[in-house]
């Protein structure tokens, strides 16, 4: 086998930009495993629209597509200007009003939607608009007006987000429309939702009734965005399937420096504990107006692949940049530079000791095995996408061939890296058969060839969710066929 196969997966936003006909049929030909639907902007029926687009395209490319319902959370934003925008100076007095019947803005003054922000704010706090790009200081507070000062020049426009250095406002992560949101996700059958904000592994758990409670067995991810998100990482990481470095809004709330550090620590705190993880925001940013990203964004991506990401996600660049598909195409090629230059050194010091679950424990074995006595694969009959899942939060070089009948099981497993999702139907097989049979697929494909060897794990009762228990060496016989490996 010649070509590089891809083993970070590109997550894309979906926008105007990528409505024009034809242009996700192109995105998911360049190599997009899974969409978001930012449920931040437009109306439901416009991402319900654009699922199904989705799902049109997947069929005609032949390709099985991921779909992120990204919930809008709790985000605090300014109201609107009597023209739309403002120009502010430095030292100008500016207030916020916190009121529902607010006036339209101007260049003084302009209202807010989040009525509780006079009681979270103090004298001297600052308050960062638009991602940081505009800056208050907060004088004084006097009933629903916040007075500040401006800190910065800058314009400001309609309904720009608000943050709090330092985080510590107090509104919860799932509002009430949000909770709406989840039951348009649900029948748009999404594969993920994503809780924007959330605090704690309560807001998580909130989060995932409602989703089921309509019927959604989606995979739930945590965007990890607030400072106190950050202060309950190890619970939040416990309590969802995902985790997602939210940069633009984390790097608001505690200080673009500390993101690099906080990066490393998620995306390790994550793996360890068996999730996956996503690395988001501003990665290629300048090719929102630029054919090539910079060669700061070429090391960021680098670097997030080579911190050990699952996935790496554009936003504004797909959704509404000049150039979606040259977006798609460079994560593509400086994935696959990063995984080419830099080999993982598969770390079995950093597992954990105590294993809680069958399933993990052959995924376990499976990767000590392929790693020790250099096996090409992992073939993983997998039900859930659970073995699938185990077996990728070990870094290594062998691909993990994950076969399942359900395709949401396989569309969840689209973002894990190192997996490579196949239909494969064993009802009705023995472990052996299917051991054969999947093993022809991958033969035909192009995938395995004669003599080389496969660690090959399933349960012994097929089609049942976590009953993994087998682990097989298998080697690929002259003709293809499946064989019991012999010797080491
Ligand atoms: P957003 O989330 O794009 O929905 O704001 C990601 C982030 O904040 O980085
Ligand atoms: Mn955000």
């Amino acid at each position: 086998m010649t070509t590089q196969q891809r083993r970070t997966k590109i997550l894309a936003t979906l926008g105007p930009a990528t409505d024009p006909p034809g242009m996700l049929d192109q995105l998911l030909k360049a190599g997009v495993d899974v969409v978001r639907l930012n449920f931040s902007h437009g109306d439901p029926s416009s991402q319900l629209a654009r699922a199904e687009a989705v799902r049109a395209a997947a069929k005609r490319v032949g390709t099985e597509v991921g779909i992120l319902a990204d919930l809008p959370g709790p985000k605090i934003r300014i109201e609107r200007f009597a023209e739309g925008r403002v120009e502010l100076k430095t030292g100008d007095a500016f207030d916020l009003v916190a009121s529902e019947d607010a006036p339209m803005g101007n260049a003084r003054e302009v209202g807010v939607s989040y009525l509780d922000l006079p009681g979270d704010v103090a004298p001297g706090d600052t308050l960062l608009l638009d991602d940081g790009l505009m800056q208050l200081r907060v004088e004084r507070v006097e009933g629903a007006r916040i007075h500040c000062i401006v800190l910065n020049d800058g314009v400001l426009s309609d309904r720009k987000g608000l943050n709090k250095l330092g985080g510590g406002l107090s509104l919860g992560a799932l509002t009430e429309r949000d909770r709406e949101l989840i039951k348009v996700a649900a029948e748009a059958n999404v594969d993920f939702i994503a809780v924007s904000f959330c605090r704690n592994a309560a807001d998580m758990d909130e989060a995932r009734r409602v989703a089921r409670e309509a019927g959604c067995d989606a995979a739930m991810v945590a965007k990890v965005e607030r400072a106190e998100a950050i202060a309950n990482l190890t619970e939040i990481v416990d309590a969802s399937d995902v985790v997602m470095v939210a940069r633009g809004d984390l790097g608001v709330e505690i200080g673009d420096a500390e993101l690099p550090g906080l990066q490393k620590k998620i995306i390790k705190e994550s793996l360890a504990r068996n999730k996956v993880v996503i690395t988001a925001t501003q990665m290629l940013q300048s090719m929102v107006e630029s054919p090539i990203p910079t060669r700061a964004e070429v090391l960021d991506v680098a670097n997030a692949v080579i911190d050990g990401t699952d996935a790496v996600m554009l936003s504004a660049e797909s959704a509404a940049g000049r150039y979606p598909v040259k977006a798609v195409e460079a994560m593509v090629r400086i994935c696959l530079g990063a995984e080419r230059q830099f080999a993982h050194d598969t770390d079995f010091e950093a597992a954990p000791r105590n294993l809680q679950r069958v399933d993990q424990a052959i995924a376990m074995a499976a990767m000590f095995l392929t790693e020790h006595i250099g096996l090409r694969a992992i073939v993983a009959m997998t039900e859930s996408g659970g073995t699938a899942r185990f077996l990728s939060r070990f870094r290594s070089g062998a691909p993990i061939y994950a076969f399942s009948r359900h395709a949401g099981a396989r569309r969840r497993m689209a973002m894990m890296r190192d997996v490579f999702p196949i239909d494969y139907d064993s009802r009705g097989q023995t472990p052996g058969e299917a051991g054969r049979g999947s093993i022809a697929r991958l033969v035909q494909a192009g995938l395995l060839e004669p003599g080389e060897r496969v660690a090959f794990t399933s349960g012994e009762r097929m089609e049942h969710r976590g009953a993994t228990n087998t682990l097989r060496l298998l080697q690929v016989g002259p003709d293809g066929e499946a064989e019991g490996l012999g010797e080491l």
